[in-house]
């Protein structure tokens, strides 16, 4: 491994200037899982690490006061996990206290998982699939990004050199009255073959995301079909192109998975229209 320096800032803006100040080879590192990894494998070769661990601003789960989500980038799964969510917020607690094992929990971060971009993991489709919004401060001051549109469509994301992502901000409970979330893993510890998103509006129509096929998230044209589960297998890889046996288990899979989150979130939003009514 090559050498490099830690640094370990106690705030925002300190991690900021210091990304700045140390230039092209300094890289921040939220809790490791995914680059100590590379790191080890030589994939990334940083010359200073800039630790986020003690960066309290950046991390904890609140709502504001209109009902906006914000859960910290550098929130660990094992808290996010243990946060009581109400509503269909809880999908997002569920979502991640069901994922990798326990270590990986402890450590990883949400935000470091957006960053690390792998379309195969969970909460890259999930902020897509909610339509959540990211916010990031840089040298050039602060944006927010729509999930959508912070991940490329080739890979990686839209983050400028020497940006940190800040906040998650999930929409309010009213925007969607139920959430599904599913996958497909070949073991318990293994990210996703495919995962696949459907949260239902108060007007009954259907938000429909499906990951780990494509280098980013893919939100679906039509998500309100009679047969999405079969339109989404459709539009995400024509059959044609499902020349491989991955490719065309993936597309099998897709319809599966979609199929499913369509009957769960619409099951949830039955019990929650009901229970509001
Ligand atoms: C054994 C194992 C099993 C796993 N299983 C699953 C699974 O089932 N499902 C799943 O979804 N994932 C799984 N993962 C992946 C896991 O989600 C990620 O490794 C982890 O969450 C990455 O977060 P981190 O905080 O450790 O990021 P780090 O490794 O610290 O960082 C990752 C990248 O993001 C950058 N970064 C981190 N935070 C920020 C920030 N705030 N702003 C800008 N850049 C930032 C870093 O510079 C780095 O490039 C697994 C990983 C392992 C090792």
């Amino acid at each position: 491994m090559k050498p490099f320096t830690f640094h370990s800032p106690q705030g925002l803006g300190e991690a900021v200037d210091l990304l700045e100040r140390l230039g092209p080879g300094a890289t921040v590192i939220a809790g490791g899982q995914t680059l100590l990894l590379a790191m080890k494998e030589r994939l990334a070769r940083p010359s200073a690490l800039i630790s986020l661990a003690e960066v309290a601003d950046l991390r904890g789960v609140r709502h504001t006061g209109s009902g906006v989500l914000e859960i910290g980038a550098a929130t660990t799964y094992a808290a996010l996990a243990g946060a009581r969510l109400p509503g269909w917020h809880a999908e997002i607690a569920a979502v991640a206290g069901d994922l990798a094992d326990r270590p990986v929990r402890t450590m990883g971060t949400i935000g470091g998982a957006l960053c690390a971009a792998d379309p195969r993991f969970d909460m890259v489709t999930l902020v897509v699939g909610l339509g959540a919004e990211l916010d990031v401060v840089g040298p050039g001051g602060a944006r927010a990004i729509p999930a959508a549109e912070f991940f490329l469509p080739d890979g990686g994301t839209v983050l400028a050199p020497g940006e940190i992502l800040t906040t998650i901000r999930v929409p309010a409970l009213p925007v969607y009255t139920g959430v599904a979330f599913e996958k497909f893993r070949h073991r318990v510890f293994e990210a996703a073959v495919v995962s696949a998103v459907c949260a239902v509006r108060p007007n009954g129509t259907r938000r429909i995301t499906v990951g780990a096929v494509h280098p980013a998230p893919t939100v679906m044209a039509d998500g309100d079909s009679a047969d999405a589960g079969r339109r989404a297998a459709d539009e995400l890889m024509p059959e044609s192109r499902a020349t491989t046996q991955l490719r065309r288990y993936q597309r099998e899979l897709a319809r599966v998975l979609v199929t499913r989150a369509i009957a769960r979130a619409q099951d949830t939003s039955a019990t929650n229209t009901a229970a509001g009514s």
